[in-house]
């Protein structure tokens, strides 16, 4: 048996494991990534990337290449009678991009590889075991593609290897939760006559049909019928997709050539932990729901940028072990609402019976004709909402996303620009405030705004302060640095009393 061995090895080379893997990469960690597949994916599962997604993609650099090209939608349609309106969001990005997923792996792929991250295929794990001790590492152990065993040693293992995750069994970790639906058909199709307004999403008393377009002339449709469901494994057929959906829809979409044709369960599951002393589990490997309202890539990404900087500290600068628990801390009650969020989305449309779904065709109409309804449904779904807690005395905006603030200087002209550092970013109009450069960028933003707000690597605000007194302003960044950045004791230079 082979040994090898890395700072951090990832098992899993999808969406989460590829920008954690980078992000790890960027800040100096050794860091492998074993992949069962031997050659890179061509699943076009998730075709929706939310708004808060693009701006993180934004922080490292790599938006602008995949929002080129792709379709943009800024209204989604529901119900036939419920619209919620993206253009408003306040983002660089207000809309849903639509885009194979295939497309966001290839993007963040080729960033691990150009930081240097080791993507080892056709290594499929099949065992993780940890030392108890403090000092201790982790042992993943794997098969080759010829068969050949091979093991791997490492500080800390993250399983960003899906809803089958062999980190998490291999762990004896629980996944409670439930199926909740069988038989689900997905598509990507050509469409001779594809509904006006798309992307639209319709539920009757036959059964339930979405349609998205790619914007290339492939359409995702997602079908299913309530009145036939068979297992996974049984293939799914054009002439069953045309009468499911030609009977949900009313109309005949004339659907023709397929790209991929699958059918899936759909489970809503939760571990109770993601981290596991020096194993941490992130994306499907940790949480999976619905695929209404796009969120499950989307989430897996957001797990990866919350852990990537807490890691890379954890181990470049021995930063204290409680740093690494506020990915748990922060992370899972985000996993637990989305999936509420997707199971609403889908009980809602699951509803049915005579004057059932008018009801709730009205009554959700209704309702997102409401303005603060709709902006906060925006919100939600496009990942904006979210919100981490906060320590009391951090200040207004303390665990919010930061808005990306415009800047005094050309270059970095935006918070998302001076973010692509993956440090720390103190804005503040106040010049005396300086802290360790190698830590922490300063920058000065344009306008009116706090005294000062120290932003996170994955742009959300540690703390901020409109305190009058520079004596309580100055202590309160003070108590910010000793939260997150532990292992850095600087105070803020200059007198400001
Ligand atoms: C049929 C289907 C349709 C979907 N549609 C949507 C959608 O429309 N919108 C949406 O947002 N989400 C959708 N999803 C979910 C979305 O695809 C996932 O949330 C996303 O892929 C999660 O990314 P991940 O990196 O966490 O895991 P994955 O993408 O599952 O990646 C895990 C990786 O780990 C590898 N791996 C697994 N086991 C091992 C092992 N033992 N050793 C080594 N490598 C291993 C796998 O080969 C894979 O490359 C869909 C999922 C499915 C299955």
């Amino acid at each position: 048996m082979t040994e090898r061995s890395a700072d951090v090895v990832i098992v899993g080379a999808g969406p989460t494991g590829l920008l954690l893997a980078g992000d790890l990469a960027a800040a100096g960690v050794r860091t492998t990534i074993l992949e069962r597949r031997t050659s890179g994916s061509s699943l076009s599962r998730a075709f929706a990337v939310h708004a808060r997604t693009l701006e993180l993609l934004d922080a490292r650099g790599l938006a602008d290449e995949l929002v080129r090209g792709a379709e943009r939608v800024d209204r989604l349609r529901l119900f036939g009678q419920v619209e919620v309106d993206l253009s408003r969001l306040p983002t660089r990005f207000p809309f849903v991009l639509i885009t194979p997923q295939y497309r966001t792996e290839g993007v963040l792929e080729r960033r691990a590889r150009s930081l240097g991250v080791q993507i080892v295929t056709g290594e499929e794990v099949t065992g993780v075991r940890q030392t108890g001790d403090e000092d201790g590492e982790v042992e993943v152990q794997s098969r080759g593609p010829g068969g050949e065993r091979h093991a791997w040693r490492a500080q800390f293992v993250v399983g960003a290897d899906g809803v089958h995750s062999a980190v998490r069994t291999s762990l004896g970790v629980p996944f409670p939760g439930t199926s909740v639906l069988r038989s689900v058909m997905l598509a990507d199709v050509r469409l001779d006559r594809p509904p006006p307004d798309v992307p639209t999403l319709d539920a009757t008393s036959e059964g339930v049909a979405f349609i998205v377009p790619f914007g290339d002339g492939w359409y995702r449709v997602i079908a299913w019928d309530r009145h036939h469901q068979v297992p996974d494994d049984h293939p799914v057929g054009l002439t069953e997709l045309r009468d499911v959906t030609a009977r949900v829809l009313g109309t005949d979409l004339g659907i023709g050539e397929s790209r991929w044709l699958s059918r899936f369960h759909n489970d809503e599951r939760q571990v109770p932990r993601y981290r596991v002393g020096r194993v941490l589990l992130a994306g499907d490997a940790a949480h999976v729901h619905s695929p209404a309202g796009g969120q499950g890539m989307n989430t897996g990404l957001q797990d990866a940028a919350n852990l990537g900087w807490k890691l890379a500290r954890r181990i470049r600068s021995g930063a204290a072990d409680r740093l690494l628990d506020t990915y748990h801390d922060e992370r899972h009650p985000v996993g637990r609402m989305v999936l509420r969020l997707s199971g609403s989305i889908l009980r809602m449309a699951l509803l049915h019976g005579p004057g059932v779904v008018t009801v709730r065709n009205r009554a959700a109409g209704a309702l997102t004709r409401l303005a603060p309804v709709n902006r906060g449904v925006a919100l939600a779904v496009s990942g904006l909402a979210v919100r981490y807690p906060a320590e009391p005395g951090a200040g207004p905006h303390a665990g919010r996303r930061a808005p990306d603030f415009r800047l005094s200087s050309p270059d970095p002209a935006r918070l998302y620009e001076a973010l692509r550092q993956g440090r720390f970013v103190l804005l503040t109009q106040d010049a005396r405030l300086t802290l360790p450069a190698e830590d922490v960028s300063s920058v000065r933003p344009v306008g009116d705004g706090p005294d000062w707000m120290l932003v996170r690597p994955d742009g959300y605000v540690a703390a901020s302060s409109t305190n009058p007194d520079p004596g309580e302003s100055d202590s309160a960044l003070r108590d910010a640095l000793r939260r997150w950045l532990p292992d850095v004791q600087p105070a803020p230079a200059g007198d400001r009393r």
